[in-house]
């Protein structure tokens, strides 16, 4: 058992989210036909587990990578800046690129990454995202590939989100509530 003055509620179990990435992973390495290199991107720290668990079922003819960013939030919500920590080494021009992110939420870090790697000459720009937070969107974007969605608006942790750089290791998704 976890200690926390916060409570956590589970939204979804280690089980429900293996089944719904792998078929989401199928569904992403459809659209690709692998004749050419997927370049997948991994968005630091949110989406380290989803990405290991989707790109397990991608095959061959793919390469890693992987980017930090920091969003400026005030407490769990978007102040709206982006910014990158450290630097991106690897050249992107001429590749297909999957942006694999944990959340969706004002869509401000989605709209920066997307920008980034089309400035950079990519070939294709698509993203997968684990969670969608519709009900804070201040930008209108949309990732390609969702895992879930959530009917209400929630501050989630757990498979990779953290609070307080805690909770990130629980392999199931959980809303913190005070
Ligand atoms: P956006 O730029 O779309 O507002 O926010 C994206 C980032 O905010 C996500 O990549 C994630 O790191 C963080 N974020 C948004 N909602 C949540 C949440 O419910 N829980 C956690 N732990 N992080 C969130
Ligand atoms: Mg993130």
């Amino acid at each position: 058992m976890i200690k926390t003055p916060y409570g956590l509620q589970l939204l979804y179990g280690a089980e429900e989210i293996r089944r719904r990435v792998q078929e989401l992973a199928r569904e992403i390495r459809a659209d690709f036909d692998g004749s050419k290199e997927l370049l997948c991107v991994c968005v630091l720290k949110g989406a380290f587990m989803f990405f290991s668990d989707l790109v397990k079922h991608f095959g061959d003819n793919v390469t890693t990578a992987f980017i930090r960013l920091s969003s400026y939030r005030d407490g769990q919500k978007s102040a709206g800046g982006v910014r990158q920590v450290g630097r991106f080494a690897e050249p992107a021009a001429g590749k297909d690129i999957l942006i694999v992110e944990d959340i969706v939420d004002s869509g401000f870090t989605l709209q920066y990454l997307i920008r980034y790697f089309k400035k950079r000459g990519a070939a294709s720009v698509r993203s997968a995202c684990f969670l969608d937070k519709p009900h804070n969107r201040a930008v209108k974007i949309k990732s390609d590939y969702t895992a879930f969605t959530l009917s209400e608006n929630r501050f989630v942790v757990g498979y990779g989100l953290d609070y307080a750089q805690k909770y990130r290791n629980l392999p199931e998704l959980y809303e913190l509530k005070a």
